[in-house]
């Protein structure tokens, strides 16, 4: 018998695997696609081109992960580029292409960002505190909370509690003129969210996204090589291109996984990083589950509206300036984000609202075969409607359309391209609804409530069973911390 099964070899899994192998115990980790990654792993777009299908590249990479799984990276702070030249660039805390009035209203926004980030980081990187437990623990956990939200000062607690509740759309119409700069900033706090810029709670997003941006981003496939590195190192054992389809009590606790071909692993405990109502409530037999909890996971909002679209391009897209982009978002301004979330909501078959937000890298991205002399833009399309009500190559030559804004010769430059619809990836990676998190990030489904009361501690409710997915606190933030945070939960129970 080993000590772990660890279920799922992305991010997550990696992380919590390698952290509990370092920490002495036999882990095995069990995946059931043929590569290891999960939404990371890199898949050829064309001959010599890969890029990951999912993830390609991850913000909020933190120290202390890094230092628990013994890895080292260094993340780079973004340059955010906009409609009509419009820049944000974290590394020198300024915005390009705006009046001075923006200018310095986006200076008093990073000020802010930066008082609140140690609020945030108490918040993101530890367990989340558990309202009803009682005990020292707890009350300690609460009041560090509670002293890091003093330590903001009065303006900016004020600010922060107003911003929370608030519409993205207020938040910033309240603060800038210029709508490339709305629209950008717009497009990346409402990235992955299934949510529009008049939704309420959305400013709260845009205050989240400056904060893991301001902690620098590395291309995921990056964290993934060095993850992996450290995987070997430690002598993991993973066994690929196998499901779980089942994880196995004996009436008080865990005690292993039944595989797809009938195989059983014996283990004292299992880690799961496969989405929460997966693993609850299908991997594990009904009679072990309180009925209310599999209730409330039934509830659990986790759709999906968001698709991939690779290109190879023989020539880099360009800012006006001539400038090779990296990041960028097209977003013209917040009415173009709300009717994109509107006919996303409604399943609307129109594809004149896209909202577009990508990436280029070059060669040293690690994106092509040596020899290869190209450029991969990795674009994530949102408010996609269902796949049913939108022909896959309409919305193809929907998003070369809209990228000709960017590069009017961008046919004669492309080379290949990749399109994943948002039901691929639902199917791929095993994500039930098509949510990439595992679970919409809203206000009442984070924190304490991810992914749910009874179970937000990394602990199922069944002895030996554990949740580190991205289903389960801190949920955004590509950087294992959920599959860091649910290692040390088992580690203190051992
Ligand atoms: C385009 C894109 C951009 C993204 N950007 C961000 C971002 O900025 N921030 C963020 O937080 N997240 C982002 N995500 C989500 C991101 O991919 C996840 O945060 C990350 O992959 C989580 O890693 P994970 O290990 O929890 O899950 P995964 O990478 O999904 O790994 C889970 C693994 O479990 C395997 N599995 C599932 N069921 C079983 C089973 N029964 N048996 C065995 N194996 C199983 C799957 O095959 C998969 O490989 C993005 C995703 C996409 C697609």
């Amino acid at each position: 018998m080993i000590d772990v099964v660890v279920i799922g070899a992305g991010i997550n899994g990696l992380t919590a695997a390698t952290m509990l192998a370092r920490a002495g115990l036999a882990v095995e980790v069990v995946e059931a696609r043929p590569v290891l990654g999960g939404m990371a792993a890199r898949e050829p777009i064309a001959d010599g081109y890969l890029a990951p299908v999912g993830i390609y590249e991850t913000t909020g990479v933190r120290p202390w992960m890094l230092n628990a799984v013994g890895i080292a990276l260094s993340p780079e702070l973004p340059r955010l580029h906009g409609s009509g030249g419009v820049v944000v660039d974290l590394a020198q805390r300024r915005v390009e292409g705006v009046d001075p009035t923006d200018a310095a209203a986006f200076e008093d926004l990073v000020e802010l960002v930066t008082r609140i980030g140690p609020l945030f980081w108490r918040l993101m990187d530890h367990p989340p505190i558990d309202p009803v437990a009682s005990g020292w623990r707890s009350l300690w956990a609460a009041a560090r909370v509670g002293l890091s939200a003093r330590r903001l000062g009065f303006e900016a607690l004020r600010e922060l509690l107003r911003a929370a509740p608030m519409p993205l759309a207020d938040f910033l119409d309240e603060r800038f003129e210029s709508n490339a700069l709305k629209g950008l900033l717009a497009a990346e706090a409402l990235k992955y969210r299934f949510a529009g810029a008049k939704s309420p709670t959305t400013a709260l997003d845009l205050l989240a996204a400056l904060v893991y941006q301001s902690a620098g981003i590395v291309p995921a496939c990056r964290l993934l090589e060095r993850l992996v590195a450290a995987a070997k190192h430690h002598e993991l054992r993973v066994r690929c291109g196998v499901r779980v389809s089942s994880v196995n009590f004996d009436g008080s606790r865990a005690t292993g996984v039944t595989l797809s071909d009938g195989m059983r692993i014996e283990a004292r405990s299992v880690l799961s990083t496969v989405h929460p109502r997966q693993t609850l409530c299908e991997l594990i037999s009904p009679r072990y589950l309180p009925a209310a909890l599999r209730d409330d996971l039934r509830a659990w909002r986790s759709q999906g509206s968001t698709a991939r679209l690779d290109l190879v391009l023989a020539q880099p897209l360009r800012d006006n300036a001539g400038r090779p982009l990296s990041r960028f978002a097209l977003s013209d301004n917040l009415s173009e984000l709300e009717r994109a979330y509107d006919q996303g909501k409604h399943r609307q078959s129109t594809l004149e609202q896209l909202v577009l937000t990508g990436q280029q890298f070059d060669l040293d991205g690690g994106f092509a075969d040596r020899g290869h002399d190209a450029h991969v833009v990795c674009l994530t399309v949102q408010h996609v409607p269902s796949d049913r009500v939108v022909d896959e190559n309409a919305l193809r030559a929907a998003v070369r359309q809209r990228l000709s804004a960017i590069d009017a010769n961008l046919a004669q430059h492309l080379r290949a391209e990749r399109f994943t619809s948002v039901a691929a990836l639902a199917q791929g990676f095993a994500l039930d609804g098509g949510q990439f998190e595992h679970g919409e990030l809203s206000l009442d489904q984070q924190y304490f409530m991810r992914p749910q009361i009874r179970c937000a501690s990394y602990r199922a409710p069944l002895r030996g069973l554990y949740l580190g997915g991205n289903g389960s606190h801190p949920g955004r933030g590509f950087n294992g911390a959920a599959g860091a945070l649910a290692a040390n939960a088992m580690l203190a129970d051992r």
